[in-house]
């Protein structure tokens, strides 16, 4: 979409903040549509597509991985952004971006590696994925990382530890000052929770590890379920699941617009910095959708993530990045040359904290395959 058929609040491409390092506008794309494609043309984006988000990658070919994940977020998203005129190619970029910090092995392997790191700088995922688009990716010859606009960094950097917010400068201040991102960023926020809750739900049935009569136990999916029943006598199996599933995203994404454009019309933001002085956000649900979405969430931790399945994956996955770290904390060499070279200058000027990051680095960057494959190689040489 052009700026002149944005709301005022959007983010404008014209208005960008800018880049760290700066560039030309381009000639034929928004400022933001040159973001979404550099994400989508990184290393650490390929690799998401072998990332987890529940199931570990070789369980099945139809579980939802990372970058399927992140798809179905940008869809989420691009929906709302266009039903409100916000910035289509901003969310979508941010979208894209959102989990590419994300370890191997889902949140059970960024759990782990932050363990591994607690007494080194800790480990945090949403600042990891602004690490990978501000330095680890290397496609650039002018400069390190990907060069994002401040509104795409600002959308990926969801949360973040007070500690940290203090070293990111102009990107941290919302954080200790309790201020909002803009619009866009709210919403690739809202749209991840949406994608994960339904996915899950999706994955789930298909594992067979939670049941649809279980399911119906929660009063909102209940009520779909009940209506596709209605709707449609006599489908079953998957046909009914997927559809209850569909009308759960529809109801959901339909309350996030009609409330969100309720929100912004009251509190009538002139533009995206009057909405980022605000005390709260304006994209939400209504109060029985938020209960929805945290019945949906409860249920799945409680039933699906920890089951006892899951809690096998779970737990192999986390020696799996323990063993890893140790291994290349231990000896350098473990690494490949150009990785061995950075932990020792990290070793050098900064100590075992310096040294930490460049592994931490290193081992989240891993595909599970290649997490496992490189365990299996270690174990090889130490034999
Ligand atoms: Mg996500």
């Amino acid at each position: 979409m052009r700026d002149a058929e944005l709301a005022p609040y959007a983010a404008h491409s014209a208005a960008t903040r800018g880049r760290l390092f700066p560039e030309d506008p381009p000639l034929y794309r928004t400022e933001f549509q040159r973001d979404r494609d550099r994400v989508v043309h990184s290393t650490a984006f390929r690799r998401l597509v072998y990332k987890t988000q529940v199931f570990v990658n070789h369980e099945g070919d139809l579980y939802r991985t990372r970058l399927t994940h992140s798809l179905e977020v940008a869809q989420i998203a691009r929906t709302v952004a266009r039903a409100m005129r916000l910035n289509e190619d901003l969310v979508e970029a941010v979208s894209l971006a959102h989990d590419l910090g994300h370890t191997p092995f889902g949140h059970a392997g960024q759990d782990a590696l932050n363990e591994c790191m607690r007494e080194l700088g800790g480990f945090e995922h949403n600042l990891q994925s602004l690490r990978v688009v501000d330095l680890l990716e290397e496609s650039y010859a002018a400069f390190r990382g990907l060069n994002l606009t401040y509104e795409t960094r600002e959308g990926i950097l969801k949360h973040c530890s007070v500690r940290h917010a203090r070293e990111l400068g102009e990107l941290g201040a919302r954080f200790l000052e309790r201020r909002q991102p803009g619009l866009e960023a709210q919403l690739a926020n809202v749209a991840d929770e949406i994608a994960y809750n339904n996915h899950d739900v999706d994955d789930g049935l298909r594992s067979g590890l939670i049941s649809l009569e279980q399911l119906a136990t929660i009063p909102f999916f209940a009520e779909q379920l009940a209506w596709v029943k209605a709707s449609f006598p006599g489908v079953a199996g998957q046909r009914l699941s997927r559809e209850v599933i569909r009308r759960m995203i529809d109801v959901l994404v339909s309350d996030l617009i009609e409330v969100s454009a309720r929100n912004v019309a009251a509190a009538a933001p002139q533009s995206i910095d009057a909405i980022r002085n605000l005390a709260g956000p304006l994209i939400a649900f209504s109060a029985p959708f938020v209960e929805a979405q945290r019945t949906l969430k409860e249920f799945l931790r409680v039933h699906l993530y920890t089951h006892p399945h899951v809690r096998k994956m779970t737990a192999q996955a986390q020696e799996t990045i323990r063993v890893l770290f140790a291994a290349f904390m231990a000896d350098f060499d473990c690494l490949p040359a150009d990785h061995a070279d950075r932990a020792r200058d990290g070793q050098r000027t900064e100590g075992s904290a310096g040294a930490a990051r460049v592994v931490a680095d290193y081992v989240a960057g891993m595909t599970d395959r290649f997490a496992l494959q490189t365990r299996e190689a270690l174990a090889e040489r130490v034999q």
